[in-house]
């Protein structure tokens, strides 16, 4: 890893194209060196954490190529822990790859796509969670996502992850340590003490885990799909809803040509909402493609409004396509509330969901219905106050994994089974939380051995 970091990077760290200002970014060993090779004299030498007004000059002819914004972070105070230099220039795709070629040439290399993450990870400045952090700022599409992002960029979730790690790691000492000294003067840990640090160990890691179906919504977003026999109403319902809903950020073609997909945000949680142009049987073999897809995507989607016309009695379609959704998470939506109402409800007997009714076309009760959708987030604040969601597949898993670690190692202590049968668990889960992390435990495990138990041999 040492040669990886020990040369000095730079990159324009704004897109590429015209704007009023971009930004190059250089860190390393070399980083102000390099910067002041190519300013104009006599103004060159840079100060930690101050920015200065100064002009960069053309290599051979000497002339002024940018007047620029000159920021000099002086290690450690910097985002990699190394030293870090911002140049300001004018936004112009020539003038910065000029000035970007002048820095090359005077000894920086181009940096990969993530590398001065990748060394403020590298460097301790930052755990992988972290990283990850600033990665979901980056793409977040809604405030909400970047919120979380900047939160777990801040550490809310290393934090709540590192104490566990601390209760594990203390564990394998005791446990390794009345191993390797039994014969000495080390106590062994009596079984209930070590079962008390696995079930502390348990219970937060499972409460961990509990906030994934909530992260995963504020991560990946809500999918939505509006299901209905024709002419109930779903399109006008779609529109209707797209039409309130000022902060559509993007219009998708849908998957077949039976379908519509369209994103927007509910409280900061993007929405994908899908109207399905029906999933009635047909004969025809191409459109029997795209009703198996539309199936497909219903039976993905986080959330199924099925759309009855309250103005007409129910029919066989329509309680075929209740028959078939009922066991997916559904809002029952009752449309055309602006007519006189025909529709026998004690027909579809007892309803597990809520019901809604709307006037698609007047747009009555459509708030109602998105009101019911945002109750489903409604724990989100809850989470949101303790900091710490975990929104990744990845964050998931690991902490999955070593969940079921700890509970392994608490049936095997229950067992009776000698305490290297309980290591091998623990291990296990401290490989998973290590993953998690970034980091490695093996120093610590060692220092922990060493500085609890005074063995002095
Ligand atoms: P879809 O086939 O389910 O997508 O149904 P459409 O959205 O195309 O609507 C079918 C017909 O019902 C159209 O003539 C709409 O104008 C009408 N419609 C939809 N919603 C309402 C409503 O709330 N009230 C009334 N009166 N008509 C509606």
């Amino acid at each position: 890893m040492a040669t990886l970091i020990d040369d000095t990077i730079a990159a324009i760290s704004t897109p590429i194209g015209k704007s009023g200002i971009g930004v190059i970014r250089l860190s390393g060993q070399d980083a102000r060196k390099i910067t002041e090779s190519v300013l104009s004299a006599p103004q060159r030498v840079l100060q930690d954490h101050t920015t200065t007004l100064r002009s960069i000059k053309c290599g051979r002819s000497g002339r002024v190529l940018d007047q620029i914004m000159v920021t000099y972070f002086q290690a450690p105070r910097s985002f990699t822990r190394e030293d870090v230099v911002e140049i300001g220039c004018h936004g112009s795709p020539v003038v910065l790859k000029a000035v970007l070629g002048l820095l090359l040439d005077s000894g920086a290399r181009l940096a990969t796509p993530g590398e001065f993450t990748l060394r403020a990870y590298l460097r301790g400045r930052i755990d992988l969670i972290q990283a990850e952090g600033i990665r979901a700022i980056i793409e977040a599409k809604t405030l909400f996502q970047a919120q979380i992002g900047r939160q777990q960029a801040s550490g809310s979730l290393s934090r709540r992850v590192s104490p566990v790690k601390d209760v594990l790691v203390r564990l394998v000492a005791m446990l390794e340590a009345g191993i390797d000294f039994a014969d000495d003067d080390v106590a062994i840990t009596p079984d209930e003490e070590i079962e008390r640090q696995l079930k502390s160990i348990s219970d937060r890691l499972k409460s961990l885990e509990a906030s994934f179906p909530l992260g995963r919504l504020v991560s990946e977003g809500l999918s939505v799909a509006i299901v209905g026999r024709t002419n109930v109403g779903k399109s006008t319902l779609f529109n209707s809803i797209l039409a309130q809903d000022r902060s559509i950020v993007s219009a998708t073609p849908g998957t077949t040509r039976d379908m519509i997909a369209e994103s927007g945000e509910l409280e900061g949680v993007p929405v994908r909402w899908m109207d399905t142009a029906g999933i009635r049987g047909t004969a025809d073999s191409t459109e029997k493609i795209g009703i198996e897809k539309t199936k497909e995507t219903v039976a993905d989607a986080d959330k199924v409004l099925l759309v009855l016309d309250g103005s007409s009695d129910l029919t066989g379609e329509d309680l075929d396509l209740y028959g078939e959704l009922r066991n997916q998470p559904f809002c029952l939506v009752i449309n055309k509330i602006d007519r006189p109402q025909r529709l026998h409800e004690a027909r579809l007997g007892k309803i597990d969901g809520p019901v809604v009714r709307v006037s698609a076309l007047t747009g009555e009760g459509v708030d109602v219905l998105k009101g019911i959708l945002v109750g489903e987030l409604e724990h989100l604040p809850m989470f949101e106050k303790e900091g710490a969601f975990v929104t990744n597949l990845r964050h998931q898993q690991l902490i999955g994994g070593a969940l079921v670690a700890a509970v392994a190692a608490a049936s095997s202590l229950s067992q009776g089974l000698p305490h290297e049968v309980i290591l091998l668990d623990l291990y296990r889960a401290l490989r998973a939380l290590n993953a998690l992390t970034g980091e490695t435990t093996v120093e610590d495990i060692l220092e922990n051995i060493f500085a609890t138990f005074c063995i002095g041999k």
